[in-house]
Order: C-alpha cells, then sequence, then structure tokens
C-alpha cells in the first residue's frame, strides 16, 4: 500500500486535529522509510519481478526486520518514544506507525512475518491476486479517508486542499503505468535493489514531510480568527 498510509494518517490527524501533522503522517510511512533503508544496506531483500503486483514490479524477498508482527511493534514504540514530551502525542504517533502494518496485510503477498526470520509468511495478496484492480481498490479506500478528512477539517474551518491534491499525485505516480519501479526493476544488481530502497525511503520521507507542512499550514490558517486576518490586512 501507499497513497493508502498516507490516507489513513490524514484521518487520523482529522481525528486528533490538537496534534501536530508530522508524528502521524510521517509515523504512518515510518516503517517502509526503514524498509528503504535496510534494502540499500542489504539486510532487507527485494526481487525484480515484472509479474508481482501492480505497482512495485519486486517480490519482497525479506522484509522481516521492518514489515513483520514484532517488528512492527517494535518500530511504533520507537517512533513514540521520540514524542514522549506529550503522552498523548506519543500514543496517536505510536498508533500511526502500527496502521502501516494492518493496511499492508490484505495487501502483500504472503511476505509479512510474526518476526524475524519466522518461517510462516503471511499477507493476503490483493495484490498479486487482483493485479490493477488492488491499485483501484487501495484508490477507492484512500478516497474515503481522504473525503471523510476533508469534511472532519472542514467543519473545524480548515480546508485541506493541497493535501488532498498531494494526495492524488501520489496514488497516480504509484500507478501501474506511471511507477518508476517498473524501470528500475530492469536495471542489473546491486544498482536495482539499491535504487528501489532509495525510492521507497524517499516515496515516505519527501511526501511525508510535505503533507506534514501543508496540514499543518492549513491549521494555522484555519485557526487564525477573522478578526485577526482583518488587522493584518
Ligand atoms: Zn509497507
Amino acid at each position: 500500500m501507499y497513497a493508502g498510509h498516507f490516507a489513513i494518517g490524514m484521518a487520523i490527524k482529522a481525528a486528533a486535529p490538537r496534534i501536530r501533522a508530522l508524528p502521524i503522517l510521517l509515523g504512518a510511512g515510518f516503517l517502509d522509510i526503514v524498509d528503504g533503508a535496510l534494502i540499500v544496506l542489504g539486510a532487507d531483500r527485494v526481487t525484480p519481478n515484472l509479474h508481482a503486483g501492480p505497482y512495485l514490479f519486486f517480490d519482497l524477498t525479506f522484509i522481516d526486520w521492518d514489515h513483520s508482527l514484532l517488528m512492527a511493534i517494535v518500530l511504533s514504540l520507537l517512533w513514540a518514544a521520540f514524542f514522549l514530551k506529550d503522552r498523548q502525542v506519543a500514543v496517536v504517533a505510536g498508533l500511526a506507525c502500527f496502521s502501516h502494518f494492518l493496511a499492508d496485510v490484505p495487501m502483500h503477498n504472503a511476505d509479512l512475518a510474526l518476526y524475524p526470520y519466522a518461517a510462516e509468511h503471511w499477507g493476503y495478496g490483493l495484490w498479486g491476486r487482483l493485479q490493477t484492480g488492488s491499485w483501484i481498490l487501495e484508490g477507492i479506500f484512500a478516497a474515503a479517508l481522504g473525503g471523510w478528512a476533508w469534511t472532519r477539517f472542514r467543519a473545524r474551518g480548515v480546508s485541506i486542499g493541497w493535501p488532498i491534491i498531494v494526495l492524488v499525485v501520489l496514488f497516480f505516480n504509484l500507478s501501474p503505468w506511471l511507477s518508476p519501479m517498473k524501470q528500475v526493476a530492469t536495471l542489473a544488481e546491486p544498482t536495482t535493489h539499491i535504487l528501489h530502497g532509495v525510492l521507497v525511503l524517499s516515496g515516505f520521507l519527501v511526501p511525508g514531510l510535505l503533507l506534514s507542512w501543508l496540514v499543518d499550514r492549513a491549521e494555522r490558517r484555519g485557526a487564525a480568527p477573522a478578526s485577526d486576518v482583518a488587522v493584518r490586512a
């Protein structure tokens, strides 16, 4: 899952307006930020496979260090620990981070373990079963959450038009036709796995930071009372 993770983050942020966007929106992608780094370093392994699914074009051969239940819990606690100054922020940040693993379960093709090096690997495998259909399903899921978040923000006078536009761009960028992974999967080793890792890492880090900035900016604008705006004008 890709854009869907950010949509979940937007919905969590909509439900927890007091909390800054970064612990939530970067948190929702934290497992894949770690995943990208570990793939570059060679601790996780991916294998090019142009038939693997709608937009990744790789088999996730070994991603136990970040996409196993145990490590998802450990990394969620680690992410939460960054925000311990405020316990409520820490709890919501940890939940946002763990939401990533839960959302990946229906999509992933049996590459999710209970703990690193476990024999069994799970995942309902919508990527492999439905191919392009799973991308469309992710879009419907993201649209529903994004729409719900939009109405919640709107009710507080906050317009999240720009973050929604970014979400839509992310969704189409990682489509079966535009995904940069399709090209990357045709390259030789070690370039192919290094570029895969760099794309996963940057694909969650950069949009996570951008969305956090846009949402917090929208919050500030929404919070400015009309009289205040008039005085400044
Ligand atoms: Zn993931």
